[in-house]
């Protein structure tokens, strides 16, 4: 089938030859015909299969055919997604395949300040993509409201209840207004998420599963490496050095920290890199993507939960810096590689505490990852002993990125702060640093240090010594 055989107007017909698709791709072939009849769509499909535009193509179709005109402060199609990230992507998408109509898009998401956001509610929008906090955020300051929804799309449904928005997405659903078209993906259907998708759509819905996880990792070249943990940095170096055709190259990291350390060590043998993980900021965070996605850097470094959703396409090479506990989290990292067909590689390094975890992954995707060339140790030196936490300290203004604290929202008048539950305002911390898992106490542990208000009172009254 080819795009043109699709009913899909003329300016979309443009905007899909205008982005290079000719064929739609299986969850695409599958979804457009049915969601143009109105139905309810139930997606299994993983970013990589081109479901935003099995999403968004028919989306904007629906919109041109209805005749109707946004209201102020309402959006017509809702897409809700776990991260800024994501729900950045998708936007993108929607403004390239609506290029060529009146229809208007824009993205709301926590960790910035929300005036800019307000402000394009104003006058309404077609399609609004958001993550759930900030949604609701807005919906409490009045500056938007769902009242005239036709359409809504729940993506990633699966990593949005990871990451603890179930509450947020029951609060978003009991908004809608009963007559609306709904479309729910998720990457896996777990009994949780059945449950939830039971509750969105329409009886019947179709059903649309696409590519099991197996089909593309068998077209992923995999190379494994065990080395010691402290000889890792040299050997990414020495791979990359001495392999020019590493040119996009996707680093994961466990840790934010250890992606810190991957960038000082490349950087100081001249390789182009940058990291991205929670505690850059979003304007950083962006950035990196950009010039990784231009090819001005050579070598993006991530953690698990910045990388989600990243859409970069052609990347050359995935780097398993260190083995992710979570053996389905694998699967997830080398499936950014080997994307639309293209082949690709995957190279894991494996530190012998790290074996478990190569167990697990060599278990779940029933491969044995054969080993790499083992004279690449040769040229390596000798194992390094960790880079000290002073001597990074040392370096930052001389190439080590310095630690940014994690992207604050604007500061709001207490007048304009809507009342906010302890639950909203961890969710909110979430989606600005979802690395930061919550650290119930913290702010206990802070209280009545030297120098604190409190502890000069308690001085002051005797109750503890000067
Ligand atoms: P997605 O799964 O929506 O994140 O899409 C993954 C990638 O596939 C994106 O880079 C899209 O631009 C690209 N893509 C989507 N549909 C097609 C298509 N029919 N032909 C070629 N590329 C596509």
């Amino acid at each position: 089938m080819l795009f043109s055989e699709l009913p899909l107007a003329n300016p979309l017909q443009r905007a899909i030859r205008a982005v290079g698709y000719e064929t739609p791709t299986p969850i695409q072939e599958q979804s457009i015909p049915s969601l143009l009849e109105g139905k309810d769509l139930l997606g299994i499909a993983q970013t990589g299969t081109g479901k935003t535009a099995a999403f968004a193509l028919p989306i904007l179709q629906l919109l041109l055919d209805s005749g109707k005109f946004r209201a102020p402060k309402t959006c017509r199609a809702l897409i809700l997604l776990p991260t800024r990230e994501l729900a950045i992507q998708v936007e993108e998408c929607f403004k390239q395949y609506a290029q060529f109509t009146a229809i208007s898009s824009t993205c709301i998401f926590g960790g910035v300040g929300d005036a800019s956001q307000k402000n394009c509610l104003v006058r309404g929008v077609d399609v609004l993509v958001a993550t759930p906090g900030r949604l609701l955020d807005l919906i409490g300051q009045k500056a938007v409201s769902l009242k005239a929804l036709e359409f809504f799309v729940l993506d990633e449904a699966d990593r949005m209840l990871d990451m603890g928005f179930i509450h947020d997405i029951r609060k978003v659903v009991a908004l809608l207004p009963q007559k609306r078209q709904n479309l729910f993906f998720s990457a896996t259907m777990p009994d949780d998420i059945t449950k939830l998708a039971a509750t969105i759509l329409r009886p019947n819905p179709v059903r649309v599963e696409v590519a099991p996880q197996s089909t593309p990792i068998e077209r992923i070249r995999q190379e494994l490496y065990r080395i010691d943990k402290r000889r890792k940095g040299a050997l990414l170096k020495e791979l990359l050095l001495e392999h020019p055709e590493m040119k996009k190259v996707l680093v994961f990291s466990r840790t934010k920290h250890g992606a810190d350390k991957i960038v000082w060590v490349l950087e100081k043998a001249g390789v182009k890199c940058a990291a991205i993980h929670g505690n850059k900021s979003q304007t950083r965070r962006q950035e990196a993507l950009k010039n990784f996605k231009d090819e001005k850097i050579r070598v993006l470094v991530a953690t698990d939960i910045a990388a989600r959703g990243i859409d970069v396409d052609d990347v050359s090479h995935v780097f398993n810096y260190d083995l992710p506990d979570v053996p389905e989290t694998f699967v997830h990292r080398i499936g950014r590689t080997a994307r639309a067909g293209k082949d690709g590689i995957a190279i894991s390094f494996c530190a012998p505490d790290e074996e478990q975890d190569l167990r697990a992954i060599e278990k779940l995707t029933r491969i044995r990852i054969p080993e790499g060339d083992k004279a690449i140790f040769e040229k390596l030196p000798p194992p390094q002993k960790e880079i000290p936490e002073s001597e990074m300290r040392n370096a930052r203004g001389r190439g080590f990125p310095r630690r940014e604290k994690p992207a604050q929202a604007s500061p709001k008048s207490p007048k304009q702060q809507p009342p906010k539950s302890a639950q909203s305002v961890q969710q909110a911390k979430l989606e600005r640093n979802p690395e930061q898992s919550p650290k119930p106490g913290n702010h206990k542990r802070r209280r009545n240090r030297p120098g604190s208000k409190a502890r000069r009172r308690m001085r002051e009254s005797g109750s503890i010594p000067n």
